[in-house]
């Protein structure tokens, strides 16, 4: 079985799908962290540039994923991690840096490619839950059940900041919006599968809601 739930930045996708997972016993798949995997291997190991991606950065990436050099791995225990060249590099993913690295790099049609057939090849074999922008429209159209979570921009402006200060970084909520916002609209906008609402999919507009009744809501859904 499979479970998408797309939506824009900060509207507590991951938080919800890890739950669900958790739940249901299902293997979750956190597409987003794959994007920013990418943008900061391309920018810290390569000394690239995520704005301008040549075919020279598509090759690299194309052999690090075909070789097995990037690894995703997730268990209810441990989490998500993804492993580059021997590195479990997770903990430098959620910076703000790599927030706006992954939305860039995303929008490349070759990389997101090479990272969709990725994320089809990890779901095999498993029930899974996954979450991102595209999921439910063009990663898993076939979806069992397909979620599209949102809040209201002040919600996301509050999650986020709360998340950051949670992982000792301190930013300025006033840039908050700003950003969010920017990155909604490069993921709105862009030619290559767009965050849209996809086709089938249930709208959970998490604003005013706990985690659990966002969790209770999805599998009152999904259970139909
Ligand atoms: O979900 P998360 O915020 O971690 O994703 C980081 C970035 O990766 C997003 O801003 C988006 O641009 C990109 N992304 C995407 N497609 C996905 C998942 C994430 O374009 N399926």
């Amino acid at each position: 079985m499979i479970i998408t739930i797309d939506g824009p930045a900060a509207s507590g996708k991951s938080t919800i799908a890890r739950k669900v997972a958790a739940k249901l016993n299902f293997y979750y798949l956190y597409t987003g962290a794959m994007y920013r995997a990418i943008g900061w291997w391309l920018v810290k190991q390569h000394g690239g540039d995520v704005e301008q991606i040549d075919s020279t950065s598509i090759d690299v990436i194309q052999k690090l994923v075909e070789s097995g050099g990037i690894k995703y791995t997730y268990s209810a225990q441990t989490g998500e991690k993804i492993i580059v060249l021997g590195n479990d590099i997770t903990p430098y993913l959620k910076t703000a840096e790599v927030d706006d690295w992954s939305s860039v790099v995303s929008s490349n049609e070759q990389v997101r490619h090479i990272m969709v057939k990725f994320q089809r090849d990890l779901a095999k074999d498993h029930d899974v839950v996954v979450d991102g922008r595209d999921t439910g429209s063009v990663v898993f159209p076939q979806a069992d059940c397909k979620i599209f979570l949102t809040a209201s921009i002040d919600v996301r402006v509050q999650r986020w900041t709360r998340d950051q200060k949670q992982r000792g970084n301190f930013v300025s909520q006033s840039n908050v919006e700003n950003m969010l916002n920017e990155r909604d609209e490069r993921d709105k906008t862009r030619p290559v599968s767009p965050l849209i609402i996809p086709e089938g999919a249930t709208v959970i507009d998490s604003s005013n809601m706990l985690v659990g009744e966002v969790v209770d809501r999805l599998l009152q859904v999904c259970q139909k």
